[in-house]
């Protein structure tokens, strides 16, 4: 089996992943992959938004980082990404980015779901005590399919990120996935099926076997990332990705360049 695309990777300029482009990209070829791609943690318009992404002062430092990572594995072809969090009234912020550099693709990523609390921050666990769950996953979902209308992004990432300190509610929740999944379906924007949940409590990639059937049936397309924040998790379970995917009734998946999407067969 050949190995899709990795186009989720993080670099040390977000302030918590170790291993420079060139070394993730030097695991990508030891592991025969083809193909990956950077998706740093975009800058926000106040530095002291949070800690865990890029400084603005830092997008350009980033992008040489990838660079050099091309220069020195010619080999490999490198993407260069942002993952970006959607939050409603940032869209010009967003657009601004998207025009700063020549992108081949953006993930369009859900952490907040109010402008002070990412539900997947470890330290704000406390969060969910304080709240109702199925609330939670609503608001959560709401804002990813607002992303997916957006028309900002190529990709949505982790799109059940909200399982990922296993609060799940009692409710049933198809119908919230199944609008974020007409939408991505009406704008053409793809879903990412992202390995890193399977290192986390929740123990399953994102999203869940449901959504990944019900995208398949919706007939959104896909792309595969490990979140990797450091070298050894490069490509971490692809195989057992490539086989949700597959079970699901998907046969191909889709690569970004400059923007574009083609669709390369799943092997
Ligand atoms: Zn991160
Ligand atoms: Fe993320
Ligand atoms: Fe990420
Ligand atoms: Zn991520």
């Amino acid at each position: 089996m050949s190995l899709p695309a990795d186009y989720h990777m993080h670099t040390p300029l977000c302030r918590h992943a170790t291993g420079e482009p060139t070394e993730l990209a030097a695991q990508a070829v030891r592991l025969g992959l083809s193909e990956i791609g950077f998706s740093e943690h975009n800058p926000m318009p106040r530095d002291d938004w949070d800690d865990w992404r890029l400084r603005q002062e830092d997008l350009d430092t980033y992008v040489k980082n990838v660079q050099r990572a091309r220069r020195d594995h010619p080999q490999l072809i490198i993407k260069l990404a942002l993952e970006v969090d959607f939050i409603p009234g940032l869209e010009d912020w967003i657009k601004q980015l998207a025009a700063r550099h020549p992108w081949d693709y953006l993930i369009g990523s859900v952490h907040y779901v109010s402008d002070s609390w990412a539900l997947d921050n470890p330290n704000k666990i406390s969060e969910w005590q304080n709240r109702d769950v199925f609330e939670v996953w609503t608001a959560y979902f709401d804002r990813l399919t607002l992303a997916a209308e957006s028309g900002l992004f190529e990709i949505i990432g982790h799109a059940d990120l909200c399982k990922k300190f296993c609060f799940y509610p009692k409710q049933d929740c198809t119908p919230l996935f199944t609008k974020f999944l007409a939408a991505a379906r009406r704008q053409g924007v793809a879903m990412e099926l992202n390995t890193a949940g399977l290192r986390k409590d929740c123990k399953e990639i994102y999203p869940s076997p449901q959504i990944v059937q019900l995208a398949a049936q919706h007939g959104v397309p896909i792309t595969f990332g490990s979140d990797a924040h450091a070298p050894h998790e490069v490509g971490l379970n692809f195989a057992e990705a490539v086989a949700l995917a597959k079970n699901a009734g998907y046969t191909h998946y889709c690569r970004f360049t400059q923007r574009r999407r083609e669709d390369i067969e799943l092997i």
